[in-house]
């Protein structure tokens, strides 16, 4: 026999990465697939930020990294966090990984003990639960409704706590819906916490940048500065810097646990590449207005698509206030049958057929944790997100 490990029993592949690898199928049999399957900006990397990568290892940065980050990155990250979120990190407290994956990986692996239970808000970025079921927690979902705009509630929070409860995992601006929760919702939510002095906290801020009609991103560590030495702030520069493959996260916490994350990607990975942590220094240390630019991008694409999709009969959309997705209710289109023949019970049926037959790779709500609803990505050109709002009308004007 073969031997794998128990704790990768039930493991399923994120269903996103399952969308994208069958639309790329598709687009091999030559047919004109629009995926808005992957959240990963359209943008370039700044220039300026790759030539810096180019300097640091023409200059001989090519040996190996200290494990939690070189020196100038966490001095940056630092400046960063004080300057942006009015945080204060000493170098012990902040740490550098292969991508915001990797510091949840390290956080949860260094911290869960098997029955540990980790709250994560419904609808979830898919890693969360993944990651706690690889060290054994447990995920208790706490719902989040598309009525309050996909915001987290603490009352829905409150409803999930229990002694067992190890983590809760927060996400504003949130990916798969873009709700972002005010400084008021964070205040009744660190209430709760105040409850559960034992819980560890993330705080996932990767899109904090992406942060719409003037509203105003709230840190929660900063909204409760009393909760800091339990929460894990955690940032990268993908999303902003639209730097997805140079594979450079970060988070701030408290150096008990910073110290433990270390030891376990000391065993990893070691530090992360040098050459990546020098245009992220020079990412974080670039002019703000790059990001703005591209926030404002967002935020156009966004009332575009929200239009289009409130615009199709049977389908519902909340406005998202943030990130770069939109997140359709297909309530009103189950139960009916494609022109290809599908009869549609979920919204996994749903975004299959639509692929099928229309050519557009989107992901269901089910890979989310709440359906019957599309995460449909925003970080594609116009062009792209208006045929496929077109092929999206079309495809239900046709259901019987
Ligand atoms: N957190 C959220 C909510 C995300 O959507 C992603 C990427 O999709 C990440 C963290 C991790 O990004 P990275 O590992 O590229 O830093």
């Amino acid at each position: 026999p073969r031997h794998f490990a128990q704790r990768l029993a039930g493991l399923p592949a994120p269903a996103t990465i399952e969308m994208a690898r069958r639309a790329r199928a598709l687009r091999d049999e030559g047919r004109q697939v629009i995926s808005l399957a992957l959240g990963e900006p359209d943008f370039a990397t700044p220039p300026a930020v790759i030539e810096a990568a180019h300097a640091a290892a023409l200059a001989g940065q090519t040996k190996y990294p200290p494990v939690d980050g070189t020196p100038a990155l966490k001095a940056a990250v630092a400046r960063k966090f004080l300057r942006e979120n009015g945080l204060t990190y000493t170098p012990d407290e902040i740490m550098v990984s292969n991508g915001g994956k990797q510091v949840i990986f390290n956080a949860f692996m260094a911290t869960l003990n098997t029955g540990d239970e980790v709250v994560v808000p419904t609808p979830y970025w898919v890693s969360y639960p993944l990651i706690a079921r690889m060290f054994g927690g447990v995920p208790v979902y706490a719902p989040c409704h598309e009525a309050d705009g996909f915001r987290l509630k603490a009352e829905a929070l409150a409803a999930v706590m229990t002694p067992r409860t190890r983590w809760v995992v927060l996400n504003f601006p949130n990916n798969p819906t873009g709700a972002v929760c005010s400084k008021a919702d964070l205040e009744a939510v660190a209430d709760v916490l105040r409850a559960y002095p034992d819980v560890w906290i993330l705080s996932d801020e990767i899109y904090e940048h992406l942060v719409f009609d003037g509203q105003e991103f709230a840190s929660l560590a900063a909204v409760a500065p009393d909760l800091k030495d339990r929460i894990v702030t955690l940032n990268g520069v993908s999303k902003a810097y639209a730097m997805t493959g140079w594979r450079v996260g970060f988070a701030g916490g408290p150096k008990d646990l910073i110290a433990a994350m270390r030891g376990v990607q000391g065993n990893a990975t070691s530090g992360v590449c040098s050459i990546a942590q020098a245009a992220a220094t020079a990412a974080l240390d670039g002019p703000a207005d790059l990001v703005r630019d591209m926030a404002k991008t967002y935020s156009r694409r966004r009332t575009m698509v929200v239009e289009a999709l409130r615009a199709i009969p049977g389908l519902t959309c909340a406005m998202p206030e943030g990130a770069f997705y939109a997140y359709p209710g297909v309530a009103g289109c189950l139960g009916r049958t494609t022109a290809g023949g599908t009869l549609l019970e979920t919204d996994r049926d749903f975004a299959v057929a639509f692929l099928e037959e229309e050519n557009v790779a989107t992901v269901p709500g089910a890979a989310f944790g709440l359906s019957p609803y599309l995460r449909f990505s925003c970080a594609t050109d116009d062009k792209n997100l208006q045929e496929a709002c077109a092929r999206l009308s079309r495809f239900v004007k046709n259901l019987k």
